[in-house]
């Protein structure tokens, strides 16, 4: 009999990929589906980046690049975080990974141990716990409350720091809320964390452009004070509309930065040499696109917090960031986990709920509005329709 090592009893999955596979399979029956589960952008990757693709591979770029990515990305990427943050980093320690989530499961894999303790947000991107628990460290979440607005709260976050923290992971603007933790709470967090400076921090700032109503994104790589232990998680999936690209970035501390190299040596050898070229048309080419495309999901932002608030017993805090709506059902007498599924089965709706994000997010549903204006208004429609018929 074959056996595979333990830890793989206790790594998990991403739900979204499953009610995705759903949905799928019930429009192959005929059915009309509207996917308001899936986190990606509906738009296609911008032109200009697709042709710079093209053209690595018309040019011959086809064999392996160093595993830390091709020194013009690596320039380029310091070169944007300058340009967006203010903040100098050295393209030495910018690495380019095929996609934000191997910046977590290597940080993660970096610190989690039997003994250790690693929080993470609840709810908040599943893979965080699953990956922690796939290390046999202990998951500790961080809850995240809609009272305070889906923002990390720095004292509760602190509160649940004891000497046997190896790491903190941090999300905002977060998947699902869509909430972000204002600066001045993250002044507060950062200042506390003065007092434990053997805890590591991984931001995960894949969202860090897709903020509303004028606020800027407040980066974690702005606090020198802690810059010696922030692993920094970014990429062009959702800045870009490239989620199939798998291309990703962080910034490591130059001591993680040499394990991080490594793990990458020992397992992908390096990202898509095309892929490469197409990211640095990303950040060198015009950003228009990006502009246009957070402008569009504003536009949808405000259509889906109007149409959740409208629907019987379901209310909706706006969110502030990312490209979800986080409605609270519990007044629906409803389970979350039930209503997503009934909304799909008889609706024709996918969304996903809210514990599939941890245990706090029980009495929520996730909507993301990666979607057409006029299936989000469909799809409101559909939803108002289904639970006023079945109270
Ligand atoms: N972090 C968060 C919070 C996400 O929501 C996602 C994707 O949904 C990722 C990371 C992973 O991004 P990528 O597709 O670049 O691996």
């Amino acid at each position: 009999m074959l056996r595979i090592v333990d830890a793989f009893g206790r790594i998990g999955e991403e739900n979204a990929f499953a009610v995705l596979a759903r949905a799928t399979a019930l429009a192959a029956e005929g059915r009309d589906i509207i996917n308001l589960g899936i986190g990606q952008p509906d738009f296609p990757t911008p032109p200009h980046i697709v042709e710079a693709a093209v053209k690595a591979l018309r040019d011959g770029h086809h064999g392996y690049t160093p595993a830390t990515g091709i020194l013009p990305l690596r320039e380029g990427v310091a070169a944007d975080i300058h340009r967006r943050l203010g903040v100098s980093v050295s393209p030495d320690e910018v690495l380019i990974v095929p996609g934000g989530k191997v910046t977590m499961f290597m940080a993660i894999l970096m610190f989690g141990e039997p003994g250790a303790e690693i929080l993470y947000p609840d709810p908040g991107f599943p893979i965080y716990r699953s990956m922690i628990e796939f290390t046999g460290a202990t998951p500790v979440p961080v809850p995240i409350r809609e009272e305070n607005g889906f923002a990390f709260s720095a004292e509760e976050t602190l509160s649940l720091i004891t000497p046997r923290t190896r790491l903190l992971i941090l999300n905002s603007p977060a998947n699902p809320t869509g909430g972000v933790t204002p600066k001045a709470e993250i002044d507060r967090l950062v200042a506390g964390l003065a007092d434990h400076p053997d805890v590591a921090v991984m931001s995960d700032e894949i969202y860090g452009q897709m903020t509303y109503d004028g606020k800027s994104h407040v980066s974690l790589l702005a606090y020198p004070e802690i810059r010696d232990r922030l692993i920094l998680l970014d990429g062009w999936s959702k800045t870009y509309a490239m989620t199939g690209w798998r291309m990703g970035f962080s910034v490591w501390p130059k001591p993680l930065y040499e394990a991080a190299r490594k793990l990458a040596v020992n397992s992908y050898s390096c990202v898509n040499a095309a892929a490469q070229w197409a990211g640095l048309a990303a950040l060198t080419g015009p950003q228009d696109c990006v502009g246009e495309m957070v402008a569009e999901f504003d536009r949808r932002r405000k259509v889906v917090v109007e149409g959740l608030n409208k629907l019987p017993n379901v209310s909706c805090a706006t969110p502030k960031g990312a490209f979800y709506a986080f409605p609270n059902v519990s007044r629906t007498g409803w389970k979350a986990k039930a209503l997503a599924s009934a909304l799909l089965e008889e609706a024709g709706v996918a969304v996903i709920g809210g514990p599939d994000f941890g245990v706090h997010g029980e009495g929520f549903i996730r909507l993301s509005y990666a979607n057409s204006t006029e299936n989000i208004l469909k799809a409101l429609e559909r939803m108002g329709a289904f639970l006023a018929s079945r109270k």
